[in-house]
Order: structure tokens, then C-alpha cells, then sequence
């Protein structure tokens, strides 16, 4: 190995997952900070601890000048993003080039092309690959209104930089589009500095379905198998399995064939995920984006296949060869992983930093716990609420589900408040149980949570 020593530039379980993976492979690592996270978990774990900045995140997490002057100082040879902050930025991966360190990610020309959904569609329909039918770039909601009368209603309105579920607006009639452009545009634009809108249609009954990719430099691309994410809130994701449930063997070794199409063509290098839709009425699937990066719920796919993802970015990173083939990747069981944030489900899923009283995350055979949290923890009210992603194994999905029912009842915070009742109560439910669910399923949930008893934790 010729990488000796990573910067570590995110916070939270994911830096935890990073500084895990180093030292697994007798790496140093150090952690950048900012000033809330000097007490936390991971800076606990590090080898070394670097501040860069004061608590919000644009004065330290999403600087590149310090992230890079952190790495360099430190005598680092390679940086590790993690998810969101500076992940799909492609201005981190290039700073990184010009000083020399390797970045645990694609190029940055990856980053470009996968970034923008709209340079995005474009490549993936030069491969052939089924588009969700919908537009070009539209400049401004007179030129929407034929787009939109093709595309037909309800449509959805992107921003060709959105991310996160952020930048997505549903637009029911043509009444509405008006009025919703220029509210998309204007968010677009606060939130990503980039106004671009483009028009989907919007697929009603729909899975999410995403095929896990690694790439190396010699041009060996492979698929870890796909993953369902359709249990979603304000288009984010909740609840994760592995591998698909709900299609055909068929459709199944379409999609994968159509993520590796896509990422040896852009001769994609390191870990990458191609998201599909897959219409539950036609049983079509259609490309929706790619993200350039480790994934949330890239444990759900170590657990059913033995692959540890963050190894496997470093090597790649290192330029060693993938360390296995195709052929060798086996997959065994299902997995479910629930993401719990530090949210009052029952107050509209209202932020709950605080002090932790007491933790007690379940353990047991096929369960494993991701977080930076701990008795005494203090969870800032800075960033994101993510606390804990609980992850869970079983022979078939009913024995998984089985496990989570069990594994979320046994699992106790206090202090703050989770989405553990709330995750609870879903996993109980009999469509859940079924597996009858689409990406609609999770807020319809959500909407009659008042009429639902949760049970106090
Ligand atoms: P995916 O689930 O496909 O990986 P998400 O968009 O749900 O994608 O997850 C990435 C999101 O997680 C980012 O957009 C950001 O909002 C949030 N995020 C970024 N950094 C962290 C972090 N360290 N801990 C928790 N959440 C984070
Ligand atoms: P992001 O970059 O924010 O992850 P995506 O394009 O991946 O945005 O979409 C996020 C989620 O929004 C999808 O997983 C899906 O549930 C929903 N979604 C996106 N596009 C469509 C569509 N055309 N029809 C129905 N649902 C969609
Ligand atoms: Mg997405």
C-alpha cells in the first residue's frame, strides 16, 4: 500500500466507517474537525485530530482550501470524503491532483459529468440506456408549458445540480407550473447556485432501485448488486434492503448491465452507485442519476456480499486492482438497514440535538450498529440529524425484518429524541412485512402518523 496516512474530511458515522477502514489496513488516519466536533467519536478514534474552522459547515466541512492545507500539514497522502459536504465537488478531487494527493473518489471529471442530471441523461441515453421520459434544460416557465403539456401531469420540476432530495418539486396541473417554476428556480439557485430546471415525468407507483459499482484504473468494472431504497421521506432515504425483492431475475441482470454500461463507458473509477427508477405498472426501468461517492447505505450491500466498500476505495484509490472479479461476488441473504436521526417523528420530525443520557444500541448475531454516538455524546444542532444507521441480516427478507422489529425494540436512547419509535412502527407494518410498498409508501405513513399510536422509547 502505498497511501500511509488519510485525511479524513467529513464528521459523524461515516468518518467513524473511514477511520475503521484505515486502520484495518494499517493506515494512520486524521480527522478533520470543525470546533462542535472536537468531543466527538470519531476524534476520539483518529490517530490525529486537525481543526479546520468554526461549527457551520461553510467555514470548515465544505472549505477545500482547508480541508487541503489540514491534509498537507499533517503529511497525509490521500484524502477521504465521505458523503455529502465536499464528496461530489468536483473542485476537491482537482485541488487534490495539484498537491499530489490521491482522493478516494473518481476523477474530477467523473464528478462533472454525473454531477449535473442533465449532462447525466445525456450520457446515459448516448449508451442506450431508458430515460425517464422528460426535457432539456428549461429557461423559464413560458418554455415549460409545452414540455410539460408533452411530459403530461402530474410532472416533476429538477434542478439539473439538486441532490440530497433536495430540488425536486411535484407539479400536479398546468395551473401550478407557473407559480412552481419560478419557486424551484429561485431555490435552485440558494441552494445549489445553480438555477438549472429541467422536467420529469413523474412516475406514481415506483421503486428505487440502485446498482452498487466499483471501478479501477485499469478499466475493471464491477456491480455488487443492487439495492431497494423506496422508503423514502421528502425524496430521501429511510429504510434500505438488499438485494431488490420486488423484480425478476430478469429485470434484475438488466439493471445491473445497464450501471456497468454506464460506468465503463465514463471509464468510472472507485466506488459509484447508478440510481434507477423501476415503474411498478409497466415494469420499466428508467436511469434517474448517479452519485459519485460511498453511499449511506452501503452497508446493506457488505452485508449480503462480504465486501468491506471503504477497503475497497483505498485500494482503488492506491492503484491496486479490484480485489475481486465479477464472478466473485457472491451474495447470500437479505439485509434491511433503518437510518435513525436525532428527530421527533411525532413533531414533524422537528431537529433534537441535546445531550445523550443513555445508549444502548442492540447487538447480536447479523446486527451491526453505525454511529458516532455514545453515553454523554452531545449531538450538535449544526448538521445533519443522522445518529445511527442500524443494519441487519437474515437468511430471506422475513427473517431480516424479523431481526429489525427486534433490533429497533432493543435499542435505547435517551437524552434526545429518535426516529427509533417511529422506525419501529413501520417495520410492523403488514405492507412493510409484504414488501407492498413504493416510494409514495413511506409518506403516506408519515401523513397518518397523528391516527398512529408510537411507542414511547
Ligand atoms: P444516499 O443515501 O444516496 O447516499 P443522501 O443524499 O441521502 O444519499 O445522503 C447524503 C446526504 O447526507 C447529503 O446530501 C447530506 O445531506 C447528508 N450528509 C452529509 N454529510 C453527512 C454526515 N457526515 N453525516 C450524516 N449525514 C450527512
Ligand atoms: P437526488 O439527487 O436528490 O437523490 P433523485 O433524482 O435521485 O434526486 O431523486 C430522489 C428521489 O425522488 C427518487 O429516489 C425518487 O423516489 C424520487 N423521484 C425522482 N424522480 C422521480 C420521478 N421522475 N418519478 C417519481 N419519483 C421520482
Ligand atoms: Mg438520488
Amino acid at each position: 500500500m502505498g497511501i500511509s496516512r488519510v485525511l479524513v474530511a467529513n464528521r459523524g458515522e461515516i468518518a467513524l466507517r473511514v477511520i475503521k477502514a484505515c486502520r484495518a489496513l494499517g493506515i494512520e488516519s486524521v480527522l478533520a474537525v470543525s470546533e462542535a466536533d472536537r468531543e466527538s467519536l470519531p476524534a476520539k478514534m483518529s490517530d490525529r485530530v486537525v481543526c479546520i474552522g468554526p461549527a457551520r459547515a461553510t467555514e470548515s466541512y465544505l472549505k477545500v482550501e482547508a480541508i487541503i492545507a489540514a491534509a498537507l500539514g499533517t503529511g497525509c497522502d490521500a484524502v477521504h470524503p465521505g458523503y455529502g459536504f465536499l464528496a461530489e465537488r468536483p473542485e476537491l478531487a482537482e485541488a487534490c491532483a495539484e498537491e499530489k494527493l490521491k482522493f478516494i473518489g473518481p476523477s474530477a471529471e467523473s464528478i462533472r459529468q454525473m454531477g449535473n442530471k442533465l449532462l447525466a441523461r445525456g450520457l446515459a441515453r448516448s449508451y442506450g440506456i431508458p430515460l425517464i421520459p422528460g426535457s432539456e434544460k428549461v429557461s423559464n416557465s413560458k418554455e415549460a408549458a409545452p414540455v410539460a403539456q408533452e411530459v403530461g401531469f402530474p410532472l416533476l420540476l429538477k434542478a439539473a445540480a439538486g441532490g440530497g432530495g433536495r430540488g425536486i418539486k411535484i407539479v400536479r396541473e398546468r395551473a401550478e407550473l407557473q407559480g412552481a417554476f419560478e419557486t424551484a428556480a429561485a431555490e435552485a439557485r440558494a441552494a445549489f447556485g445553480d438555477e438549472t430546471l429541467y422536467i420529469e415525468r413523474y412516475i406514481p407507483n415506483a421503486r428505487h432501485i440502485e446498482v452498487q459499482l466499483l471501478g479501477d484504473r485499469f478499466g475493471n468494472v464491477i456491480h455488487v448488486g443492487e439495492r431497494d431504497c423506496s422508503l423514502q421521506r421528502r425524496h430521501q432515504k429511510v429504510i434500505e434492503e438488499a438485494p431488490a425483492y420486488s423484480i425478476s431475475d430478469s429485470l434484475r441482470e438488466e439493471i445491473r448491465s445497464a450501471a456497468v454500461i454506464i460506468a465503463k463507458n465514463i471509464k468510472y473509477e472507485n466506488a459509484g452507485t447508478v440510481e434507477f427508477i423501476v415503474d411498478q405498472d409497466s415494469e420499466e426501468f428508467h436511469f434517474l442519476e448517479m452519485n459519485t461517492r460511498i453511499q449511506v447505505e452501503h452497508p446493506v450491500t457488505e452485508a449480503i456480499t462480504g465486501t468491506d466498500l471503504v477497503k475497497e476505495q483505498i485500494r482503488i484509490a492506491d492503484g491496486q486492482r479490484l480485489s475481486l472479479s465479477q464472478a466473485e461476488v457472491k451474495f447470500s441473504g437479505h439485509a434491511i438497514e433503518c437510518r435513525i436521526t436525532a428527530e421527533s417523528a411525532k413533531d414533524g420530525f422537528r431537529p433534537s440535538p441535546g445531550r445523550i443520557t443513555w445508549w444502548h444500541p442492540s447487538c447480536g448475531t447479523d446486527i451491526r450498529v453505525d454511529s458516532h454516538g455514545y453515553m454523554g455524546y452531545s449531538v450538535p444542532p449544526f448538521y445533519d440529524s443522522l445518529l445511527a444507521k442500524l443494519i441487519v441480516r437474515g437468511e430471506n427478507r422475513i427473517r431480516a425484518v424479523g431481526r429489525m422489529q427486534e433490533a429497533l425494540a432493543g435499542f435505547v436512547v435517551s437524552g434526545v429524541e429518535t426516529t427509533i419509535p417511529f422506525l419501529h412502527l413501520m417495520v410492523c407494518q403488514l405492507d412493510y412485512v409484504k414488501g407492498k410498498v413504493n416510494t409514495k409508501w413511506l409518506e403516506g405513513m408519515v401523513a397518518s402518523l397523528p391516527s398512529l399510536e408510537l411507542r414511547a422509547n
